[in-house]
């Protein structure tokens, strides 16, 4: 049996029941083969594979805290530490009923990748709790983060692991989980990213993700002789992500005409408009039909449906495994041009094989959602420097690391022979020197 396989075997045995993290192994594994063959030996005496699918740490606690009512309530909390080979722990954390150990670890495991990507010094980890901060009041989520905090603290610091948002942590969110931390440690340091610009944050982080997301898939569009300009995208999600997504692409001059929550979607051919999606997501908190009411041009519908609009572009920007076959084919079948993923894993493995066969340009997430991470370790620069720095210059860093990852994915895929594979491609590339990095570090 060849080494990958012995790998594959043995982390489908040890984790069976937790699917998403076995799923997000074997994407990263088998594109892996290619590289891992031509030195199979050394590879597997290192035990170069255990290492790397295995967390250096997981970090397992409860969260008891006290409700409106005065009813104290009990959640579930995870800090995966998954390896720290090119620098400290860095990634988000996550509020959301869905969230469990196998969630929580494909996270981490996809963050090493993607952070050796952005080619800043940060290594991966990932964090959340099955918490949902949907309907809660203001004292409420401050109750909980502060809980959470008084839990988590002990594990993180500016150069151990430095914690940021994800689904369900925003800025309301990390301005609480900051000040308890600063309460209980009396540190003023940068231990979390996506904070306020009154405290320590960086201009340009809260749209970097979805900013990011454009810059590359403009970049990949023009390496095939067209761009964004003129082009129709359909967006699904309606959070951080999509947001600046949907934002970033009109000032790249394409025309979007979806976005959706977990209730329903939006359909308006006008274009979204992203004031109005702010004020109804970020200061209402409110549901789409909210957006339906205020513009007339919308349609509202039920359930899922974003992948059935045709497109030049499809952006999953909202959750895991959103984008499955039967959405891929409809992709396919009205003609779509390129996939660039917002979300973490938003694309299923057979989605993901049915686009690349029928010649659709994809790129996965941990290339093309890295900006907000490489943004958040701009954050954490300019902490330790005691400086701000201004929104074009974050902006423009944030561009040129995007591109760059888009120069590095594509010439992987090439130099493996498999050029237009930007899984592939950004699989090796972020594999190859964390590896590099463990093997000169030792056994550790
Ligand atoms: P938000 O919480 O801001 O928004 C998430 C959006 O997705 C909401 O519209 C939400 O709808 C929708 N959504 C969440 N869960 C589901 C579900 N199970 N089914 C359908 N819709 C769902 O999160 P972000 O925008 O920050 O994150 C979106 C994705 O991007 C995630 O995969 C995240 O890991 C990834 N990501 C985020 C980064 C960041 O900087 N924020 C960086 C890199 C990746 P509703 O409000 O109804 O729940």
């Amino acid at each position: 049996m060849s080494y990958v396989d012995e790998v594959l075997a043995r982390v489908q045995k040890q984790n069976a029941d937790q699917p998403e993290f076995l799923q997000a192994v074997k994407e990263v594994l088998e594109s892996l083969r290619v590289v891992i063959e031509a030195d199979e030996e050394k590879y597997r005496k290192e035990a170069l594979l255990e290492r790397l699918t295995t967390p250096e740490r997981q970090i397992l606690f409860r969260v008891p805290w006290v409700d409106d009512k005065g009813q104290v309530q009990v959640n579930n909390a995870y800090r995966i530490q998954f390896n720290s080979a090119i620098g400290p722990y860095k990634g988000g954390l996550r509020f959301h009923p869905s969230v469990n150990l196998s969630i929580i670890k494909f996270l981490g495991f996809e963050q090493v990748f993607k952070n050796s990507l952005t080619g800043l010094p940060i290594g991966g980890g990932k964090g959340g709790s099955d918490f949902d901060p949907k309907g809660k009041s203001d004292r409420e989520v401050m109750a909980f983060c502060q809980a959470f905090m008084t839990e988590l603290y002990k594990y993180i610091g500016k150069d151990e692991d430095v914690p940021a948002g994800d689904i369900g942590v925003g800025g309301r969110e990390i301005g609480f989980l900051y000040g308890q931390y600063k309460k209980i440690t009396g540190l003023y340091e940068g231990v979390l990213t996506g904070k306020g610009l009154t405290y320590g944050g960086s201009l340009a982080r809260t749209e970097a993700t979805g900013y990011g997301l454009l810059y590359i898939t403009n970049a990949l569009l023009k390496d095939h002789g067209t761009s964004l300009e003129g082009k129709t995208v359909v967006v699904s999600g309606a959070g951080n992500v999509a947001t600046y997504a949907i934002q970033k692409a009109q000032q790249l001059g394409a025309k979007v005409v979806t976005c959706s929550d977990s209730n329903g979607w939006i359909y308006d051919p006008d274009g979204i408009d992203v004031a109005l999606l702010k004020e109804v997501k970020e200061v209402k908190r409110a549901r789409l039909t909210e957006y339906k009411a205020a513009r007339p041009s919308a349609e509202y519908h039920e359930g899922k449906g974003v992948w059935t609009v045709k497109c030049d572009v499809a952006l999953p920007c909202a959750t895991q495994n959103e984008l499955g076959l039967d959405d891929a084919k409809a992709l396919v079948a009205n003609g779509v041009m390129a996939v660039c993923e917002g979300a973490n894993m938003p694309t299923t493995l057979e989605a993901t094989q049915y686009l690349q066969d029928n010649g659709v340009l994809f790129i996965c997430g941990k290339a093309s959602n890295a900006g907000g991470v490489a943004t958040s370790a701009l954050e954490m620069s300019q902490n330790s420097e005691r400086l701000h720095w201004t929104f074009e210059e974050v902006d423009s860093k944030l561009q040129g690391i995007m591109e760059n990852i888009y120069k590095n994915i594509s010439e992987a895929a090439k130099k493996y022979g498999m050029e237009g594979n930007y899984v592939a491609g950004a699989n090796i590339a972020g594999f190859l020197k964390v590896v590099n990095a463990m093997e000169a570090q030792g056994i550790v």
